[in-house]
């Protein structure tokens, strides 16, 4: 059995649906101690038999913003600011984990969050984990390129 949750930034320019393998108080939540998601204090969800769809209504107040090793990058909405996702893109695909604060049902996600520091990790190591841990997702309405 699946459970289907959504979400969207504040302002409804970016919409995000997640379908998880199990109920979303199963889940293991992250806290990636990476320098952007300290100061938001995200707390993540990320799972290989997940499926997520980033659904961008305004192309226009779509944010990304890339740091450090530049292989993700973070996806935020340019209007109300709020913190959707970290995306990484190869090859046509994209892998997501998803700011937990931005899905409706985030009451739901009762699991201590366990802290992540990746911060040694070298570049290919760092693709192929999240090629494997990550959610694999369809990105709707994106601008090209
Ligand atoms: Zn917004």
């Amino acid at each position: 059995m699946t459970h289907r949750l959504s979400g969207a930034c504040h302002c409804g320019a970016i919409r995000l649906e997640l379908t998880l393998p199990r109920p979303p108080e199963e889940e293991v939540v992250g806290a990636c101690q990476c320098s952007f998601c300290r100061k938001h204090n995200a707390r993540t969800v990320s799972d290989p038999k997940a499926q997520a769809r980033l659904l961008v209504h305004e192309p226009t107040e779509l944010q990304r913003y890339r740091f450090g090793l530049a292989a993700s990058e973070v996806v935020l909405c340019r209007r109300c600011g709020v913190y959707i996702a970290m995306l990484m893109t190869e090859a046509g695909k994209a892998w997501t984990t998803i700011n937990i604060d931005a899905l409706d049902e985030r009451v739901r996600f009762i699991r201590p969050a366990e802290p992540r520091d990746f911060s040694s990790e070298a570049i290919e190591g760092r693709r192929e984990r999240r090629k494997a841990r990550w959610t694999p997702t369809e990105l709707v309405g994106w601008p090209k390129a």
